[in-house]
């Protein structure tokens, strides 16, 4: 499908919005991996952000049932939100139709509003976080504490707050419960879409409530989790923004603590110096799902992670397909050395997919989320 007319228009209504076409993607991911968008577009506010989205409502023959070059239905009509690309793997042939990127960065703090008690914590699926050699990797144990019992306050964040920014600017503030996702990449729209997890924490655990552009309705909504966020459908790496993806997610509200400013500073420290060590940032985090306790006692006897399985037992660790390589650092993790491709990446995915079915009649389920393809 050509876009030119679509970019002209859309020039000429919105000049003072960076609007480019054949916009390589690749640079806005931590991977850099993935070829261009056909019309890319960046709002710094939610205001301009919403009257992009209500312009594009305008066109419904283009929204409803827009194609790819191979003729499939777009996933999300035809506007792609990219949070801050630390969570993807975008195609080589890039992303057909719109591809925004929100960088809207005002935080809120709610100081009257933290009366009643904090939300429902997400159950803690040790089957998901295991480390097999926790000395080795990631130890969390000595790190981890209980919040409850210090007052709340809530704090909503535009979904374009970088993870980093937002701790680092609350703990300034005195306010305290992000420190377990302390290096990671993410945006606050990335985290709440996916449901961030960090040491024995969820983003749900905290998330009270949601603001999102509703791409069919054409209107903003205001999403209320509160107390029952765990309830309603997030769960591990999982959030009810995934099967809604006519959602765009604007900003979220977070339930968060005036805890010990002192301790939360240590966790970031600690978990910083940990985490640099095993997680390299030119990837996109942990590759595989840990398989379910079922099959790892079914095969070991005991709850084995996939980044073992892939070093251990596969004896895949180090291994390269073009520019992508597993990560010494960690077998649950790809790198980009420089040069990889997207198929490079798909293929080390499922050279080890294959050898763990093939030697354990085992499913390894990829967790990075492929975008364009
Ligand atoms: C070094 C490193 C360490 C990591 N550590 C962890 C970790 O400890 N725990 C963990 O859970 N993950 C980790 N990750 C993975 C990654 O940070 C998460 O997947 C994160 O949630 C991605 O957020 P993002 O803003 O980068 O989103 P992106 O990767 O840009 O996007 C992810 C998905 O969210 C959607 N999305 C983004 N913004 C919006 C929006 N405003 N509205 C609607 N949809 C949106 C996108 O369309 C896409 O489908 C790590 C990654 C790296 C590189």
């Amino acid at each position: 499908m050509d876009y030119t007319g679509l970019y002209l228009l859309l020039k000429k209504q919105f000049p003072n919005l960076k609007i480019e076409k054949d916009f390589p993607l690749a640079p806005l991911t931590t991977l850099n991996i993935g070829g261009p968008a056909d019309i890319f577009i960046e709002t710094k506010t939610n205001d301009e952000l919403v009257n992009i989205l209500k312009f594009l409502g305008q066109f419904p023959a283009l929204s409803t049932s827009p194609t790819t070059g191979a003729g499939e239905e777009l996933e999300n009509g035809f506007v792609t939100m990219l949070g801050n690309g630390s969570g993807i793997l975008i195609a080589d042939a890039g992303i057909r139709g719109i591809t925004i990127k929100n960088t809207a960065k005002t935080i809120t703090i709610h100081y009257q509003s933290s009366s009643n008690n904090q939300s429902t914590k997400l159950k803690n699926n040790s089957t998901h976080r295991l480390e097999n050699e926790p000395q080795k990797y990631l130890n969390f144990g000595s790190l981890d504490y209980d919040e409850t019992g210090y007052p709340t306050v809530d704090v909503t964040l535009d979904a374009g707050v970088l993870m980093p920014q937002a701790i680092t600017f609350l703990l300034n503030q005195g306010i305290t419960g992000l420190q377990w996702f302390a290096y990671i990449p993410a945006s606050i729209g990335g985290a709440t879409w996916y449901n961030l997890h960090g040491g024995s924490y969820h983003f749900a655990d905290y998330i009270q409530s949601a603001e999102v552009f509703d791409l069919k309705e054409l209107q903003i909504k205001h999403l209320n989790f509160g107390a029952e966020a765990p309830a309603k459908s997030f769960d591990y790496e999982n959030s009810p923004f995934q099967n809604h993806p006519e959602w765009v997610i604007l900003s979220t509200t977070l339930r968060l603590f005036k805890g010990d400013i002192d301790r939360a500073r240590n966790v970031v420290t600690q978990w910083i110096l940990q985490k640099s060590k095993v997680q390299p940032m030119n990837s996109a985090g942990s590759v595989f799902q840990n398989p379910s306790l079922k099959d790892s006692i079914r095969l070991w006897g005991e709850q084995k992670s996939a980044g073992w399985i892939i070093d251990h037992e596969l004896g895949l660790k180090g291994k390269q397909s073009g520019g992508a390589q597993i990560s010494l650092q960690h077998a649950n993790i790809i790198i980009n050395t420089g040069t990889s491709t997207a198929a490079d990446y798909l293929s080390l995915v499922k050279e080890v997919q294959t050898k763990a079915k093939q030697r354990f009649n085992l499913d390894l389920k990829m967790e990075v989320k492929t975008l364009g393809m």
